[in-house]
């Protein structure tokens, strides 16, 4: 949360015309922040509010309303070949959350017999889940990216700019780093999940509305390969392709662009590190697109910064 004595932060409200269904230049910015500001970001679940109980099937939802994201953000001073950095300060989720099983869809497609929707109230912290199941919430973005150089890519869909990378590091406490594609990076973000596993193999977590609180800021002048997520403990190379194997080598060898870049590992060293400390994890292969993660620990760069300070 904002500290005492930070400015009242900036709402881009859910309702009022807030939602696209697209990262793209042609957007018009709903809101313009600094360098340093905090933003709160209501967001819509990714059915667009259109399912609210087990009657409501899947079927009747219009895809033109799936995957709402709230923005766009306009970052004053970010320019094509900066890279925008937003620190996650705080995830609030609504209750309920909203998980469908559909024919057809998800990792297991063949397995589903009929469209069901489960509802899952969500209660001091923790998810009321089928079979009496109840686990802690770990709040998370699905979708968040910024607007791409030239046209449009839909919000269900991930990539170079982010969008639908279904990549559950993306939580309060993390940074994420996008490109700079056009002026003020044009940030948006939607799609919460109070809970996902890596894979999302049913096709969606814990979907729920509920609001974001960013800091924004920007790295002048430095593109990174890929978007990359910060943790406490490590950062993540992000890329997104039609298979598996590539999304998986694509995070690959962005991490070894990035430890090249950033600390002067020379491949070989970089890959005999990553070998025995970081871990090659599977965000989600439902999308699109499928999304890999490479994890490069902080325990293999000694204490130096993989990424410079930003302004
Ligand atoms: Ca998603
Ligand atoms: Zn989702």
């Amino acid at each position: 949360m904002p500290k005492r004595g930070d400015r009242e932060p900036k709402v881009l409200a859910r309702e009022s015309g807030n939602a696209v269904y697209s990262f793209s230049a042609a957007n018009g910015a709903r809101m313009k922040a600094a360098p340093g500001e905090t933003v709160i970001f209501e967001t819509l679940d990714c059915f667009g509010g259109q399912i609210r109980s087990a009657d409501d099937k899947f079927e009747k939802v219009g895809w033109d309303k799936i995957n709402p994201a709230t923005g766009p953000l306009y970052v004053e001073g970010a320019r094509k070949g900066d890279t925008l950095c937003v620190e996650i300060l705080d995830i609030q989720v609504d209750s309920p959350g909203i998980m469908v099983a559909v024919p057809g869809l998800g990792a297991a497609p063949d397995r589903i017999r009929e469209s069901v929707t489960i509802i899952v109230p969500i209660k001091n912290g923790l998810a009321h889940l089928p079979q009496d199941v109840i686990l802690e919430i770990r709040p998370m973005i699905g979708v968040i990216g910024t607007a791409p150089a030239e046209g449009a890519v839909p919000c269900g869909t991930p990539g170079p700019h982010g969008g639908n990378m279904d990549t559950n590091v993306i939580a309060e406490g993390s940074m994420v780093f996008l490109p700079v594609c056009v002026d003020g990076a044009l940030l948006a973000m939607g799609d919460l999940h109070a809970l996902m596993g890596d894979g999302e193999v049913l096709v969606c977590g814990v979907e729920v509305s509920g609001k974001v609180t960013v800091r924004v800021r920007l790295l002048r002048g430095h593109s990174l390969p890929c978007p990359v997520v910060e943790t406490e403990s490590a950062y993540y190379a992000v890329w997104s392709a039609e298979t598996l194997d590539a999304a998986a080598q694509g995070a690959l060898y962005r991490s070894l662009e990035l430890l090249q870049t950033g600390v002067g590992y020379s491949a070989e060293d970089s890959l005999a590190l990553l070998s025995v400390r970081g871990n090659l994890q599977v965000s989600q292969v439902v999308d699109p697109l499928k999304t890999a993660r490479m994890e490069i620990p902080k325990s293999i760069l000694k204490g130096r910064n993989l990424i410079p300070a930003q302004a």
